[in-house]
């Protein structure tokens, strides 16, 4: 969706709303009493009601938009921003573009959108052939850091993220050369490099069914135990180009979009930026469908 279809489309306050519930009700709603589906629509509420427990449900109710005081269209103004380019616009440009007063809503509506797409790629485990690094990104250093002087690796600063992407090398039928197709991506903040933090990681983000390829850190020690097998390689010039080459290159994507589209980043809110990234990597080939899809995932991400 472009610009024009957007204001074309979503041009006032109803119809983003009509176009949320008609989205909402292809979905289903779960009453939250009673976990019954079937529910009477009341137009002068604009809320489902039980057909069993009589309970009510607004339409923005078990969505990520339940408590906020923004309008519906100034969601939609912001998913569509979120999704029109692959950059991606900090909070301070929306709200500037939206002409908003305060910046505070604004910026918790951004951070909860980055959230519902983080909880929609969750839903998704890796499989298969997997490549796995990590990547250091520069954070801001929090007030109890700068205070201690913290310096080095792991230090105030600092934040170490695993990044995982499916990808399975194929074979030109015609020139034999190998090229490397990927799937999923997943990237995750880790709380320490130690083994324990990539041990829980590999359990969330990967099947135990897959292969995964990494460098020979001593932080991967245990990776084998959790997946069918574990290959490692001496990280050079070579793991760079070939067996960890879609990491790499994500890893310096990220390095680079992040700190472009955002002033300073807070450690603390560094996997949420990470999600946004993420969720449009997963979706690269969606093109004009993004916007459709974050609507879905703003409906199902609580
Ligand atoms: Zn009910």
């Amino acid at each position: 969706m472009n610009i024009f279809s957007f204001i074309a489309h979503f041009d006032s306050e109803e119809t983003c709303r009509n176009h949320f519930k008609a989205e909402r009700d292809k979905i289903g709603v779960n009453c939250k009493r009673c976990a019954h589906t079937s529910h009477y629509w009341i137009k002068s509420k604009w809320s489902y009601e039980c057909k069993k427990c009589r309970s009510r449900t607004s339409l923005r109710s078990g969505t990520i938009m339940q408590s906020s005081n923004l309008s519906f269209l100034v969601w939609y103004k912001t998913m569509f921003l979120l999704t029109t380019t692959k950059k991606g616009f900090s909070s301070k440009e929306i709200q500037n573009q939206l002409g908003l007063k305060r910046y505070e809503p604004v910026w918790a509506m951004v951070h909860k959108l980055r959230k519902a797409m983080g909880n929609r790629d969750a839903r998704y485990t890796l499989e298969g052939m997997i490549e796995m690094d990590e990547g250091y990104f520069t954070v801001e250093a929090s007030e109890i850091e700068k205070n201690k002087g913290v310096r080095g690796r792991g230090a105030a600063g600092k934040s170490n993220v695993a990044i995982m992407a499916e990808s399975t090398v194929l074979e030109d039928i015609n020139t034999g050369k190998a090229q490397r197709q990927c799937g999923f991506f997943k990237a995750k903040v880790l709380e320490n490099h130690k083994a324990e933090g990539i041990n829980q990681t590999i359990q969330e983000s990967i099947k135990d069914t897959s292969i995964v390829f990494t460098d020979k850190s001593t932080s991967y020690i245990d990776i084998a135990d959790f997946v069918e097998l574990h290959y490692t390689e001496k990280s050079d010039k070579q793991t760079t180009i070939e067996t960890l080459k879609s990491v790499h290159i994500t890893i310096s994507n990220a390095k680079r979009n992040l700190p472009g589209n955002y002033h300073k980043i807070k450690g603390k809110y560094l996997q949420l930026y990470l999600n946004e990234f993420v969720y449009k990597l997963n979706r690269r080939y969606f093109e004009d469908k993004l916007f459709d899809r974050l609507v879905i995932a703003n409906i199902t991400g609580l």
